[in-house]
């Protein structure tokens, strides 16, 4: 650990005296800082854009991992200065889901995102974002988009993630946002509320980043036992399969999730969707061309995971 990454370890685990020596912004060594309201970070990107600098912005709910890490590799490549949020936020989560125990480490967020060269880490409670409980102003399209897939199984899922990255585009004011294609999905609804709305934002989607066995990384991948993580492999391996029918001429959609759906239907894995659909409407194809999504998920054991795949 470099000494500018353990001095934000320390100011996380006991910010007190942090906070007494700089009330507004708590600066760690090497000019790295970690925030904890939107005050701070207005002032951080004020003086960020003073200094010339194009501001980047990677959205997460922490418990980083290289697919992460990779967003804010991105983000350096297409920006000057790097913010990283960390936030589980609770509108985008149902009853009975995950909220409770979702995976947090913040101490071990914040190191491994100045490790990568972020230059602000920006870690909220849930009251300081959503001071006024939970906002009333939704942002979700009405044409069935956010209620497909993922949105089908999670009912206001999309809304209380359109709803948490609208309230970070404001704060943040980015040039260039960062999301991965692991949630294909979202992204989609992302870039579709930046048009819709016409934020003044640059939606930038990198690769999702797979384990070598093909298992997309995720957060929740902490989850798994060993057996079940043996089972997770049936959704990369659905999505591989079709991918190469469709590379052998395959084109006919039910054929295509035919192939995902199978692949799901093992012992132990629970299959939610298997689905190939259209990369902008994400209604679904009963022709696959290239640029057509797929896109499983499926319950392993208590956890919820999913992945996708466009076809080339
Ligand atoms: P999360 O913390 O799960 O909300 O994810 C935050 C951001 O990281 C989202 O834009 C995700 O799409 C992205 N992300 C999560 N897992 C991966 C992965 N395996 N590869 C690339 N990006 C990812």
């Amino acid at each position: 650990m470099s000494a500018r990454t353990a001095a934000a370890v320390a100011f996380v685990a006991d910010p007190a005296p942090a906070a007494e020596a700089a009330p507004l912004l708590s600066v760690v060594k090497g000019g790295a800082r970690v925030a904890e309201t939107r005050a701070e970070v207005r002032e951080a990107v004020r003086a960020a854009r003073a200094a010339g600098k194009r501001i980047a912005l990677v959205p997460t709910m922490g418990y980083l991992h290289e697919g992460h890490l990779t967003l804010v590799d991105r983000a350096r490549e297409v920006a000057d200065w790097v913010a990283v949020s960390v936030f589980v936020n609770p509108l985008q989560f149902g009853p009975g889901e995950d909220l409770a125990r979702y995976p947090r480490d913040l101490p071990r967020d914040v190191e491994l995102a100045f490790g990568r060269g972020a230059d602000l880490v920006f870690a909220p409670s849930v009251e300081e974002m959503y001071p006024h409980g939970e906002p009333r102003v939704t942002v979700v399209p009405e044409d069935g988009m956010a209620e497909r897939l993922c949105g089908a199984s999670r009912p206001g899922h999309f809304r209380g993630v359109l709803t948490v990255v609208a309230k970070l585009f404001g704060t943040f004011t980015p040039d260039v946002a960062v999301f991965g294609q692991k949630d294909f999905q979202q992204a989609t609804l992302i870039r579709r509320m930046v048009d819709d709305l016409d934020l003044p934002v640059a939606v930038d989607v990198a690769p999702t980043v797979r384990e070598a066995d093909g298992l997309a990384l995720s957060s929740r991948n902490v989850y798994l036992s060993a057996d079940e993580r043996a089972r997770a492999l049936a959704l990369s391996r659905g999505l591989r399969r079709a991918a190469e029918l469709f590379a052998a001429g395959e084109t006919d959609g039910g054929a295509l999730r035919a192939v995902l759906r199978g692949a799901m239907s093992a012992p132990g894995v629970e299959m939610e969707y298997g689905e190939v659909f259209d990369a902008r409407t994400l209604a679904p194809v009963a022709r696959a061309v290239p640029g057509s999504v797929m896109a499983v998920a499926a319950r392993v054991g208590r956890t919820r995971l999913i992945d996708n795949a466009v076809l080339a």
